[in-house]
């Protein structure tokens, strides 16, 4: 028998020397005061057991992990409808790239790149104020996590609002095309908000227990999305999840992986576990650089890769 125990402490001991690797994300200025040495690991396995090692408790901003939470909202509202909105294809291009959009005539490649996401918001928003959008998605969260006290950092939400002119671009480019509904301010207060929650390794794990489990939390019971659609939330993060460093995730790790530039990633190992790891530096494609390595030796030493051992 695997113990999971062990593992995780080797992952994180053979890491050790290595925090603090990797470079923040300046752009968004917040992101920039984040102190680069840190390291977190947790696993909560589907009967419930946690593992975790380092600054698995410490809050960190989810940034675009968050997508994986917003894209099933947005399903739940409108199912497969979301697909004429937005591509299921990888990009092959940064997660800011506004490139595609002309060429797609204002059809995000997918979900997770920005734009997808920037879409995404606009399905959540509809028949809402912008406030009553974000508390919803803040809710969910909070239900997925078993915990009331995940909130918004609101000082991240303010310096990617004050910041964020390429977002503001791939969001009047996408309604010039008609594909949002609404202002393009109210549908990017929407995703600064969704992007800035704040979450540690230990309640991101807990809240992705549902795509590890074919769409029930085992922990509470409920049912959050049906089999086939957590199985098709993960294609997408496989695909997708890590932009256009998606094939080198596959390649290395082998889980659906969703990552964010606050240097967070959630993996899922279907049947399995769900496993966040954080270290805030990050690597050329935005992908958090101890973070990837940590799930590479973890997918290693478990055998878990959906590719096999
Ligand atoms: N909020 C960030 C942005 O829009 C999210 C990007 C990310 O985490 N990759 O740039």
């Amino acid at each position: 028998m695997t113990d999971l125990k062990s593992i995780v402490d080797s992952v994180y001991h053979d890491l050790s020397d290595r925090i603090g690797e990797g470079k923040l994300a300046d752009y968004i200025p917040e992101l920039a005061t984040v102190d680069p040495r840190q390291f977190g690991i947790a696993l909560v396995t589907t009967d419930g057991k946690l593992y975790s090692a380092g600054d698995a408790a410490t809050a960190f901003s989810i940034q675009s992990i968050s997508k994986v939470f917003t894209l099933t909202l947005a399903l739940g509202k409108i199912g497969d409808g979301l697909w004429k909105r937005v591509g299921r294809e990888p990009s092959g291009n940064s997660f800011n790239s506004i490139v595609q959009l002309e060429q797609e005539k204002g059809k995000p490649r997918n979900p997770f790149i920005n734009a997808g996401a920037i879409a995404v918001a606009d399905v959540v928003l509809a028949g809402h104020v912008p406030k009553e959008a974000i508390g919803e998605i803040v809710q969910f969260i909070r239900q997925l996590a078993d915990d009331d006290t995940i909130a918004i950092d609101h000082n991240v939400a303010r310096s990617e609002t004050n910041t964020g002119y390429r977002n503001v671009a791939l969001a009047n480019f996408m309604r010039s095309f008609g594909n949002l509904n609404h202002p393009a301010e109210h549908v990017l207060g929407v995703y600064f908000h969704h992007c800035a929650v704040a979450m540690s390794c230990h309640q991101l794990a807990h809240a992705g227990l549902y795509l590890a489990s074919a769409g029930r939390n085992p922990l509470s019971g409920g049912s959050v999305v049906s089999p086939s659609r957590a199985r098709r939330i993960n294609a997408l993060m496989l695909m997708c999840g890590h932009y256009d460093g998606s094939g080198d995730f596959a390649y290395r790790v082998g889980l659906p992986g969703k990552s964010g530039v606050g240097g967070g990633i959630l993996a899922i190992a279907p049947g399995k576990a769900s496993i966040a790891v954080w270290s805030p530096g990050l690597n050329e494609n935005g992908n958090s650089q101890l973070g990837s390595a940590a799930l590479e030796l973890l997918a290693q030493r478990t055998g878990w890769s959906v590719f096999g051992q």
